[in-house]
């Protein structure tokens, strides 16, 4: 069962609308579409995981997403983390492309069109990741349960190829679509419980009430401020120029084309990068409008929810699409 949803996915959100909403010429545009694909690339790669994980029975297995803990002052994050009564397991994904070559001495490489470059090592990655829920499990009293761990390669198309006799690179590598068949026959290898229903839900609470979500003030990480952003609608089919509204209907005078909810992104923009509340003048400037009666309309329009009293009323997206 899945028992904890992951905040990638609002990473990349969150960097999609600052591509959305930054001029052209941003200088931080390419530093934003790079660390953009490559979360995007993750996200991916963590989706095809969780196809693969759709044939685990529904009982018996504790699927967490994203999971970052504090041990020893130390944050650690793991990626995929099931927990069932028998033992732990750790699942690190890596979508690359081409073809993964480990050599003799256990050192990475990835080869595409020919060309060899080292990668660091995701077992490192992956040790500490033990060395560190170890440690964590310990200080809260839970008893012994084994870790195991599985590094999973996403992408169906590349290669793996292993030319180390190593028992863990042998056995614990390997491609996500035999990753089910993989956890099944680990899981017919365990006779004995290591946690009570008790421990096992009291571990199961532990992770949810520990867990650290990661800081998502993206304006501060890219070090962007909000006088950097284009205010105002850009049309969203011909991209070329800002609309005009005229009785709650958009204009686009570059291609022609009229919207009734060209906003509705745009706001959705705003809570996902600036705050996850605004005000119908915080509103009016990044619309670019004027009129607080439209402002407060388009609000409606969304439905969004007004708080506080009159003099510092704000709005926030309805519960069903709260973004924060
Ligand atoms: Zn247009």
């Amino acid at each position: 069962m899945i028992k904890k949803q992951r905040f990638k996915s609002q990473k990349v959100q969150a960097l999609d609308a600052l591509l959305r909403c930054l001029p052209e010429n941003h200088r931080k545009r390419f530093l934003i579409q790079s660390d953009y694909s490559k979360y995007w690339k993750g996200l991916q790669g963590e989706r095809s995981i969780d196809y693969e994980l759709a044939d685990l029975p529904t009982d018996g297995y504790d699927i967490y997403r994203d999971v970052r803990l504090v041990s020893d002052s130390y944050t650690f994050q793991i990626d995929l983390l099931i927990l069932t009564p028998y033992f732990l397991l750790i699942i690190e994904s890596k979508n690359l492309n081409g073809i993964v070559h480990i050599d003799k001495t256990n050192q990475f490489f990835q080869i595409i069109e020919g060309k060899e470059t080292k990668i660091s090592s995701p077992l490192h990655q992956v040790h500490r990741q033990v060395f560190r829920l170890q440690k964590w499990i310990l200080s809260h009293g839970i008893p012994h349960i084994p870790i195991k761990w599985f590094i999973a390669f996403t992408n169906p198309t590349m290669t793996i190829r292993n030319e180390s006799n190593d028992y863990e690179i042998v056995h614990n590598i390997l491609h996500a679509e035999s990753l089910t068949d993989t956890i099944r026959s680990l899981a017919s290898t365990f006779q004995k419980k290591s946690l009570s229903k008790n421990e096992l839900n009291k571990m199961h609470q532990f992770i949810l009430s520990e867990h650290k979500p990661p800081t998502t003030d993206i304006l501060n990480d890219y070090n962007i401020s909000i006088q950097d952003f284009e205010k105002g609608v850009r049309c969203p089919k011909c991209k070329k120029s800002l609309m005009r509204i005229s009785r709650l209907i958009w204009y686009c005078d570059h291609c022609g084309h009229k919207s009734k909810n060209a906003h509705v992104q745009k706001i959705n923009d705003y809570f996902s990068i600036v705050n996850s509340q605004i005000s119908i003048q915080d509103g009016g400037e990044w619309l670019n409008i004027s009129s607080r009666h439209v402002i407060r309309k388009l609000f409606y329009s969304m439905k969004l929810v007004a708080k506080g009293n009159t003099r510092n009323r704000v709005y926030v997206p309805p519960a069903s699409m709260n973004v924060k």
